[in-house]
């Protein structure tokens, strides 16, 4: 009987003992689950931390978001380079970051409006900048105050684009109404009966038809610099022997260049030839050989030279002897309707437009070209080709 309850008693503890071990056996499983769960969780969690830091340095605007204490709790690459902070800045105050009085007195508003859309911000500094800024308040679903998102759009670009757009068509307008107004003006004066004397009535046809000329060239630049700007112009590339292509321009212009007694000089040797659109090598040739004409010195000598520059390309030359650029004007010229002289460049029927044209000529050629002068010395321009 003894016997008996020990053996029972005996059974009783190897069953609670191994209840006992499959239990802690089970719990360990269970806490060794919950920890790779926990790990997957966080190794989840970073990898979306990753990729939301990923999109936002992606993004082109700038953003800030600050926690409820108004400090920056997140700042993407763009907000940085903005202002200038680095990321050590996160956890500072907004005007610690930032140093602007103007977005930290955004951010505060925030406090009482749910947000500020469209506000523009003048940024001071090299180059100055225009942002626009969205500030918005951060609310949980109880609509208590989290924290605000301040994103920053940089203007500065447009509204550069947008000056010179509105400069260019300020300065189209310009150039039209100064020749329409001399037809008009003409117009009237035949009008009122100058018909019946012979050399008055000369005279003024003579004015309408120079400057219906000067309408019909500016017209004309004006479309091929737009064609050129926008890349409609399809180029034909062939290969243009460039001694050739200088001395048909030559004999285009050998009656403007008598009429100011320039000596017109070919130098270019015979063996260079470079991969161009003929039309357009025209152009070029002959915007810079006119140019050196009509400002060049009356009885100078215009030389047009080329060399090999040893990396498949040729470097061509357009050199005059006439009283040169002034140096303050040279980064200028290539600007559409930028003059040294507005006077004299519109009496040689100028439309302002020709070094533009070329600068975009040889560059969609993926030449380039550049301008050297010395008052007094004489002016080259020089523009590259790819050689044949
Ligand atoms: P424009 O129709 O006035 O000649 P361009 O664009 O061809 O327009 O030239 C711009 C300006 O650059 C000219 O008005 C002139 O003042 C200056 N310029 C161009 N070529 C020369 C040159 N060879 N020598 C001196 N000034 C020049």
């Amino acid at each position: 009987m003894t016997l008996f309850l020990v053996l029972l008693a005996a059974a009783a503890l190897a069953a609670w003992w191994h209840v006992r071990r499959q239990r802690t056996e089970d719990a360990a499983q269970h806490r060794r689950d919950l920890d790779a769960l926990r790990q997957r969780h966080v190794e989840q969690l970073e990898a979306d931390q990753r990729r939301l830091e990923t999109l936002l340095d992606s993004m082109l605007d700038g953003l800030v978001v600050l926690d409820m204490n108004g400090r920056i709790a997140l700042a993407n690459r763009a907000a940085e380079t903005l202002f200038g902070f680095s990321r050590q800045m996160i956890g500072g105050t907004l005007l610690e970051a930032i140093r602007h009085h103007e977005v930290a007195a955004l951010a505060a508003r925030l406090q009482t409006e749910p947000a500020i859309l469209d506000h523009e911000l003048q940024l001071e500094g090299v180059p100055p900048r225009v942002l626009q800024v969205n500030a918005i308040a951060l609310r949980d679903a109880a609509g208590a105050t989290t924290g605000a998102m301040l994103v920053f759009h940089d203007l500065t670009r447009m509204r550069e684009l947008e000056g010179a757009r509105q400069e260019f068509v300020a300065n189209v307008s310009h150039e039209l109404r100064t020749p329409l107004s001399l037809i008009k003006g003409a117009a009237e004066t035949l009008l009122d009966g100058t018909k019946s004397d012979p050399a008055a009535l000369d005279r003024l046809l003579q004015i309408i038809d120079r400057h219906a000329d000067r309408l019909t060239l500016l017209i004309d630049d004006l479309l091929l610099l737009a064609k050129l700007d926008s890349g409609r112009l399809v180029l034909h590339l062939q290969p243009a022997p460039l001694r050739v292509a200088v001395q048909e321009v030559f004999d285009d212009l050998a009656k403007r260049a008598a009429a100011r007694e320039v000596r017109l000089e070919n130098a270019i040797a015979d063996g260079l030839v470079a991969s161009a659109d003929p039309d357009r090598l025209r152009q070029v040739f002959s915007n810079l050989i006119d140019n050196g004409i009509k400002y060049g010195r009356v009885g100078g000598v215009l030389t047009v030279s080329a060399r090999a520059l040893g990396n498949g390309r040729i470097e061509v030359c357009v050199r005059d002897d006439g009283p040169g650029i002034p140096r303050e004007a040279l980064a200028r010229v290539f600007e559409r309707f930028y003059r040294v002289d507005k006077a004299r460049s519109r009496e040689q029927g100028g439309t302002g437009l020709g070094l533009a044209i070329v600068k975009h000529a040889v560059q969609g050629h993926g030449g380039e070209v550049r301008v050297e002068s010395e008052p007094g010395q004489g002016t080259a321009f020089y523009f590259t080709l790819q050689a044949v």
